[in-house]
């Protein structure tokens, strides 16, 4: 494992030299603690020969601890311009590429080699859309490690039959084998958000998938979308009873009994 160069300043001095203060609308709370961006790696799996493609590195935090990996690169996209001139040094690595772009009009599969990896600490407002996003193409990647809201890490995590238990549960179980790696408490970030967040790693199935993925969502759109209702009034005259019947899913069930395996019967009969 290589290490980041000693002459790194630490990052509050990053942000204090650069006047990087947080902003709000762009999701910004800073990881400092590089105990925590290196457990996110760690926990993210064998990074040698990937290219790691991070998202939003603000002051640097999370891409430091990139660095100290095995991977072969490192892309980073972020969209504040402030960042550009702080994260500057950074490429004196060799490995490390500083994107100057916004990641939701970025296909990251498209501007570097396979095999590949996101790695990030998600902008909030925007981290649930970015992930919907490259499982559309998952793929194409080894594995991803994301940091989002505790809540929304509990949603892709969630059991059939759980409160949490939705529309995102499903595209991303159907997708990847997922794991809620671990919990980073609010007072961990700078400055701190209201809620805790958590680490969620998703790795992409290998098989070729049953039903595409935009079939299924389109499914689980209608299904969850009147959750309290029945799947025989959600999808009548598209499926009838005896359908049901030989798919094995009781026409009384309501979407949040379904599991992933159940969808794919559904969206299967469906076509
Ligand atoms: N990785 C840093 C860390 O852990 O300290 C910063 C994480 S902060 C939660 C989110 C970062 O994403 C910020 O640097 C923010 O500027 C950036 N960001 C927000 N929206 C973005 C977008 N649409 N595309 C790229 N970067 C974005």
């Amino acid at each position: 494992m290589s290490t980041v160069k000693k002459d790194q300043p630490p990052l509050r001095e990053v942000i204090a030299k650069h006047d990087l203060k947080a902003k709000k609308s762009l999701g910004q709370h800073f990881l400092l603690d590089l105990n925590i961006t290196r457990r996110l790696v760690r926990e993210a799996g064998d990074l040698t020969g990937i290219t790691a493609i991070e998202i939003g590195p603000g002051p640097g935090g999370l891409t430091r601890a990139l660095m100290e990996s095995p991977a072969k690169n490192i892309v980073a996209i972020e969209k504040d311009d402030r960042f550009i001139t702080a994260l500057a040094p950074l490429c004196e690595d060799g490995r490390v590429r500083i994107i100057h772009a916004d990641a939701l009009e970025i296909d990251p599969a498209t501007i570097t080699p396979a095999p590949r990896a996101i790695l990030a600490n998600l902008p909030y407002n925007v981290g649930t859309l970015l992930l919907v996003n490259w499982l559309q193409r998952a793929q194409d990647y080894e594995f991803f490690a994301l940091m989002f809201q505790k809540e929304v890490a509990e949603r892709i995590t969630a059991k059939v039959d759980s409160k949490a238990y939705g529309r995102l549960s499903v595209l991303c179980q159907f997708c990847c084998d997922v794991e809620y790696a671990f919990t980073i408490p609010a007072r961990a970030f700078t400055p701190p958000p209201k809620i805790d967040s958590a680490v969620v790693v998703l790795r992409p199935k290998k098989a070729p998938y049953p039903v595409s993925v935009e079939a299924l969502e389109a499914v689980t759109k209608d299904a969850f979308g009147q959750r309290r209702k029945m799947l025989r009034s959600i999808f009548k005259g598209k499926l009838s009873e005896e359908q049901f019947e030989a798919i094995g899913i009781r026409p009384e069930a309501r979407a949040e009994e379904l599991s992933v395996e159940d969808f794919i019967k559904l969206t299967k009969a469906m076509r």
